[in-house]
């Protein structure tokens, strides 16, 4: 399926399987466990040898749908679901890494993934050099003997800044490392990180997958073989699994993943446009603006720009908080990949904990909002911001 279908056609057929009550929408198995026809079997399902299920935290049918849509996307061999994105993330470093091991990272990534990497994996010995998301000498030179993974996002939130995948993947081979990209931010439908040679793919599902905000998820794909079984492996003895319900719900998303992203990126360009044209506003940051300092890669890279707009406002924090506070439509909430927009000030939530030194350093100034657009009009967005902008 994989080979012959567009990506629209496998977001909404790709993984279904169906029982025979030849229903038409996927079916929600919401089952522990299941029964085998005698001992024999059971036996055989309990080592691993047989093809049938034997209890939802190995994974379930509705489980391995989802996987099967998400792998067809992605373009990969095979994919495994987890609770949540963080759980996806642990478990690649579970079954990557060991004492002793070392890790290069973009110092642009999600919150709590540099807290897993600088806090939790460094108790059991496994350490991490942060580099600039842009800076491919630094990441060359961040490498050590040990190094077994590297790991980023791109584009960087909230800042819009891109990585040349390809180049980090060719830096990564030569180490003998392994490339994991988090693609939650433009999902396959804007980017595929495999293509481009990366080894990993990684998802928080939670965002754009699901789309409307209801359910928490995560997921790796890759190429079939030892670091994937490894991940079955730590889920079933580990036990990060993924609800059946929320796989359900992710499958469900992905049906509208191609359609939503291309929309939300174009209201997300119309109002970067707009606001870049305002006198409050002294900068805006989206990959997809003419004026992005890589707007070429950012072209060859993704098909669109994605749903994240961030800008710095003219005033400092007392600005950006008027803002926010004018806002009477968009939502108030850190969270993204929704279809309702959402609006948040970094420095004061996502990047409240980081002392003042490391915030500017990040390029997190007390000016600026992020916005992740949804699907609402772009008119009535603006009028929405206009109001605090004055
Ligand atoms: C939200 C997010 C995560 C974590 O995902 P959860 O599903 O909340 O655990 C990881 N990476 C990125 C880029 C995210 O935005």
């Amino acid at each position: 399926m994989t080979d012959t279908f567009e990506l629209a056609t496998l977001g909404v057929r790709a993984g279904q399987r169906r029982t025979g009550f030849q229903e038409h929408s996927e079916a929600l198995f919401l089952t522990s466990s299941y029964v085998f026809e005698n001992a024999a079997q059971a036996a055989a399902g309990f080592a691993g040898g047989g093809d049938g299920y034997v209890y939802s935290r190995y994974t379930n049918p509705t489980v391995t749908m989802m996987q099967e849509r998400l792998a067809a996307l992605e373009g990969a061999q095979a994919c495994v679901a987890t609770a949540s994105g963080m759980s996806a993330i642990l478990a690649t470093a579970m079954v990557l890494l060991k004492a002793g091991d070392h890790v290069v990272s973009s110092n642009a990534i999600f919150g709590a993934t540099i807290q897993l990497f600088s806090t939790l994996l460094s108790k059991f010995g496994i350490e991490t050099t942060f580099v600039p998301l842009t800076r491919i000498e630094q990441w060359q030179r961040a490498v050590r003997p040990n190094t077994r993974l590297f790991f980023l996002e791109s584009p960087s939130n909230p800042l819009g800044e891109v990585a040349d995948i390809a180049a980090i993947a060719a830096v990564a081979k030569q180490a003998g490392a392994t490339l994991a990209v988090d693609n939650c931010l433009c999902t396959p439908v804007l980017q595929r990180p495999l293509a481009l040679g990366a080894d990993l793919v990684i998802h928080s599902a939670t965002k754009y997958l699901d789309g409307q905000g209801r359910v928490l998820g995560g997921a790796v794909a890759g190429a079939k073989g030892a670091v994937m079984d490894s991940l079955v492996g730590f889920l079933r003895t580990a036990g990060p699994s993924i609800s059946p319900f929320n796989a359900w719900v992710i499958l469900k998303g992905m049906e509208t993943l191609e359609i939503r992203m291309l929309a939300q990126s174009e209201r997300a360009l119309a109002v970067a446009a707009w606001l870049e044209r305002h006198p409050q506003v002294a900068r805006v940051y989206y990959p997809g603006l003419p004026s992005h300092p890589q707007r070429a890669l950012a072209q060859r890279q993704q098909r669109a720009g994605g749903a994240i707009v961030s800008f710095d406002v003219k005033g400092g924090k007392e600005a950006a908080w008027k803002v926010i506070d004018a806002t009477k439509l968009i939502s108030i909430t850190g969270n993204l990949g929704d279809v309702k927009t959402t609006i948040t000030h970094p420095a004061t939530t996502t990047h409240g904990r980081l002392t003042p030194e490391a915030r500017a350093a990040a390029g997190i100034g007390d000016g600026l909002i992020r916005l992740a657009v949804g699907l609402e009009a772009v008119e009535d967005l603006k009028a929405d911001l206009k109001r605090g902008l004055g």
